[in-house]
């Protein structure tokens, strides 16, 4: 089942973690805009953010990049798809990213809504 594992991350611990996102095997695919299933975070209890199959995770040193990523994730980016299509790269430093997200309303990989992690990391 490796396979069907999506990335789920907590921007406030810098960490994500391979989680299944739906036990309904019709609904797996590599464009899955949102998680059926939730997780919590295993260090801090944490609602996690779905950030989609492709996801690299920044260093946790990184602060800028774990920045951009929760930018890109709180703008309805997720890191989904098989990575060909037309559209620029996600940017991976935290200077580039409201420029891109101002830039790129129509992005490919722009497929959810926008969300503040503030409030959805704390509902159960
Ligand atoms: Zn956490």
């Amino acid at each position: 089942m490796e396979s069907f594992l999506f990335k789920f991350a907590c921007f406030d611990c810098r960490v994500s973690f391979k989680k299944p996102a739906t036990n309904n095997i019709k609904e797996y695919s590599a464009h899955l805009p949102e998680a059926v299933l939730s997780h919590k975070c295993m260090i801090c209890g944490n609602k996690m953010a779905f950030m989609g199959r492709q996801f690299q995770s920044p260093q946790k040193s990184d602060l800028s990049g774990w920045k951009s990523a929760q930018l890109l994730w709180e703008h309805g980016f997720r890191f989904v798809g098989n990575g060909f299509h037309n559209s620029p790269a996600l940017p991976k430093k935290k200077p580039d990213t409201l420029a891109f997200i101002s830039e790129n309303k129509d992005h490919n990989q722009k497929v959810s809504f926008s969300v503040d992690w503030e409030v959805y990391k704390a509902i159960t």
